[in-house]
């Protein structure tokens, strides 16, 4: 029969847990969320300050920028917020995509689409590295490589066997499903010593490290930098940071920036006032690292076993698909709203309750979380 594969797979799917299904929400803040009349405290959002929608801006500019920025899309607004990001992170450059999926996927094929450039190119990926990234590689026309996760043995033993002659180290700077940090310092000392360039993605670690939230690769400066805007900053969309050089190629061969409808500007306003508000950020990044201690701190007492994370992102692994469900479901019952994480996000067995803490959590919010995590458990 045509096309019978789709209800095969969907009922496979179903069969084995892992069915994904989106949830219609009523409303949404960084502490709470209505979901068919009724409210949850929200450990499943990424927005770790907990910049709130009330005080959003009146928008001085237009909704729409009507076209590609190579036609007539790029606007002060969008030539403004490039501008402060390259001023407040010590690079040439910048251009704006509409999605951190978007920019990562595009840089990687971008940079390496030409043919005779891409065959003596190699791309060395993280093996917990977002799909984004992994696609980006797969589409270019370089071979990929994975090191095992921050293991920067692996890592050099695979530099020192290549032969390619323009070699490129992708990780990304906090782990999504994991919480952890890259080793941001190896793996740009690796990249010097194989004479490779290095591209990070610090989509979770932007906003939240770092004196002014400038990020976990700020004091390094990688090639490549990629930030996003739908996490800490509570906004959307992204920003590759780079050379001049870089980003004039990008302008030539990145067909996702070429081909699609630029940035709106009133976006990119919003986003730079957002900017201005987050390097002041001060108590609220003092805030989260408080409320991940707690939430640390009460975890252990409770005697439930934690990653190696002392981010915002704070998994715990159960295993079993069915389990890990089942447990996200009965913590919904209990008012808590939580993400249930299974393959092929990630490894099979390793499925997980990904709690994300917030600045805007209450010391009460995570006692209660604690309370019926476990009780559940
Ligand atoms: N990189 C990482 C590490 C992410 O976790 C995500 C979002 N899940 C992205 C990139 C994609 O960003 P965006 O949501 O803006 O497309």
């Amino acid at each position: 029969m045509n096309f019978n594969f789709i209800a095969q797979q969907l009922e496979k799917r179903s069969d084995d847990a892992l069915l994904r299904n989106r949830q219609l929400v009523e409303q949404v803040s960084a502490r709470e969320i209505r979901i068919a009349g009724k409210y949850y405290l929200n450990f499943a959002s990424n927005n770790y300050l907990g910049f709130a929608d009330e005080d959003f801006f009146e928008l001085s500019t237009g909704l729409g920028s009507h076209s590609s920025p190579l036609l007539t899309g790029y606007s002060k607004a969008q030539q403004q917020l490039e501008d402060r990001l390259c001023d407040l992170l010590g690079y040439e450059s910048a251009m704006l995509f509409a999605s951190g999926f978007s920019a990562n996927s595009s840089v990687l094929k971008a940079l390496f689409h030409d043919k005779s450039v891409a065959q003596c190119s190699a791309i060395f990926q993280d093996k917990l590295n977002h799909a984004s990234l992994i696609d980006g590689a797969l589409q270019s026309q370089a071979a990929m490589q994975r090191f095992n996760h921050n293991d920067m043995k692996h890592l050099q033993s695979r530099l020192e066997k290549s032969k390619a002659s323009h070699k490129l180290i992708v990780s990304e700077g906090v782990f999504s499903m994991d919480g952890d940090c890259a080793p941001i310092a190896e793996l740009a000392a690796l990249a010097k010593a194989h004479n490779a360039w290095l591209m990070i993605d610090d989509a979770h670690g932007f906003g939240v490290f770092g004196e002014q939230g400038l990020g976990c690769a700020h004091s390094i400066k990688p090639d490549l930098l990629v930030i996003t805007f739908g996490k800490a900053i509570a906004s959307s969309g992204a920003c590759l940071l780079a050379s001049k050089a870089v980003i004039d190629y990008m302008l030539q061969f990145n067909r996702d920036y070429i081909y699609s409808t630029a940035m709106s500007p009133g976006l990119a306003l919003a986003t730079l006032k957002r900017i201005e508000q987050l390097v002041a950020a001060h108590d609220k990044r003092q805030q989260l690292n408080d409320n991940i201690s707690y939430f640390k701190q009460l975890a252990k007492t409770h005697k439930l076993a934690l990653m190696p994370s002392d981010t915002a992102i704070q998994p715990i692994v159960l295993g079993d698909a069915e389990y890990t469900l089942s447990v996200a479901n009965k913590l919904k019952q209990r008012g808590i709203w939580l993400s249930a994480i299974r393959p092929p996000t990630v490894p099979h067995n390793t499925s997980r309750l990904r709690i994300t803490l917030s600045a805007a959590h209450r010391q009460a919010d995570i006692e209660k979380l604690l309370t019926e995590l476990v009780a559940v458990l």
